[in-house]
């Protein structure tokens, strides 16, 4: 069961205890409390655990300091929605919020390569109006012969270039528990300059140990990746590794998955699961075109295949959207293939944010007809 605390009221407070003092005559339960970044507020959560069968949601819910008490099925019994009953989560984070009801883009190279090329490209997402990017310093390739990225080493001139042009997050991938040490060392050591959102990759998304060690730090937020050969319910399981370990600053990412039945695209575009996750969960929803389509060509209507899958995700909901490039993409160390040209940036940004519109339309018209038939 989960029970959220009229606005003010705090975890230790004699709230809680009369709260305790009500659940305990019902059976041995635990309470759990969290503060939660909900969507417009902050809230506490008070999670009962244990066996709560025997308590009357009544005789919790008439208790004058709740708001609402609802149960929970076992199944994503952090980031689960719960028919609707649980607030929505939101990440709050330099000075940008991913919420439900918000939009937020991330355009970067796939890996970190040359200062210069970095540069580059910090500019080009900046004078496309966008502020945020992306960037792997970690790279966990399919061949142990390919580029596995900078590591460490890259991460001081990475950060200081990425504060020079007034990024404000950058996501970064990490595949090892050390690697979110490296990463919060090397941004105290360059005075924060920018904020990192966590990257889970793919390869990643049942690695249990490194799910837990991103959920137990709790100052930069997860972009979790959908597993690309795993079900969808075994990824949003693996989101709650995270959650439950006490970080609720979690996006769900989905990239496309496995399937010969997507060729000639790289991975089969799964966005039409945006809505299912939105309903399932009370996390913000990602959408990554780049990983999805893997290449750079277009339609015979002239725009680029990541143009129209992008829309896609934007169209069915998507609160971010996260996309490489790179100033040369046949020069790129990794997914060159896949990356837009800086020239192409501003093209990308409209078009992204006019199906972002069209999105907003369709809520507003929904609402009109849900009035209508009252
Ligand atoms: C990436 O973002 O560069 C990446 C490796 O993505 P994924 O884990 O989705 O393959
Ligand atoms: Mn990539």
């Amino acid at each position: 069961m989960i029970v959220i605390l009229k606005q003010g009221i705090g975890a230790d407070t004699p709230e809680v205890d009369r709260l305790r003092e009500v659940v305990s005559r019902f059976g041995d339960v635990r309470l759990e409390s969290h503060r939660i970044q909900g969507a417009s507020r902050l809230v506490t959560e008070i999670y009962l655990l244990g066996d709560t069968s025997e308590i009357p949601l009544r005789n919790v819910e008439e208790l004058p300091f709740v708001e609402r008490a609802f149960k929970v099925s076992e199944k994503f019994r952090q980031i689960g929605r719960h028919d609707g009953e649980a607030e929505p989560l939101a990440t709050e984070y330099c000075g940008v919020r991913i919420a439900a009801d918000s939009f937020e883009l991330f355009l970067g190279q796939c890996s970190a390569d040359t200062p210069e090329y970095v540069e580059q490209t910090f500019r080009a997402v900046t004078q496309s109006g966008v502020h945020n990017s992306r960037i792997g310093a970690y790279k966990p390739r399919t061949s142990p012969y390919d580029f596995q990225g900078h590591g460490k080493q890259c991460l001081p001139w990475v950060f200081e270039l990425a504060g020079k042009h007034g990024i404000k997050i950058l996501s970064m991938e990490v595949c090892e528990e050390r690697h979110v040490d490296e990463i919060a060392e090397a941004l105290d050591a360059a005075g924060n300059p920018v904020g990192v959102m966590l990257q889970i990759g793919t390869r990643n998304a049942q690695n249990f140990a490194l799910l837990k060690a991103v959920g137990r730090q709790q100052e930069l937020p997860v972009l979790y990746k959908r597993g690309a050969g795993i079900t969808l319910a075994e990824s949003l399981n693996a989101c709650e590794y995270i959650a439950s370990e006490g970080n609720r600053q979690i996006i769900f990412c989905l990239r496309g998955i496995k399937s010969g039945l997507g060729e000639p695209h790289r991975n089969f575009a799964d966005f039409a699961q945006i809505p299912v996750v939105r309903r399932l969960t009370r996390l913000p929803v990602c959408a990554d075109a780049s990983h999805a389509v893997g290449k750079r060509e277009r339609s015979s209507d002239g725009l680029m295949d990541i143009f129209h899958v992008t829309a896609q995700g934007v169209i069915a909901g998507a609160n971010m959207v996260i996309t490489e490039t790179h100033p040369e993409p046949s020069r790129a160390l990794s997914d060159g293939a896949q990356a837009l040209l800086p020239t192409e940036l501003a093209h990308y940004v409209q078009d992204t944010l006019l199906v972002r519109r069209a999105y907003e339309d369709r809520l507003a018209l929904a609402k009109k007809h849900e009035r209508g038939s009252e």
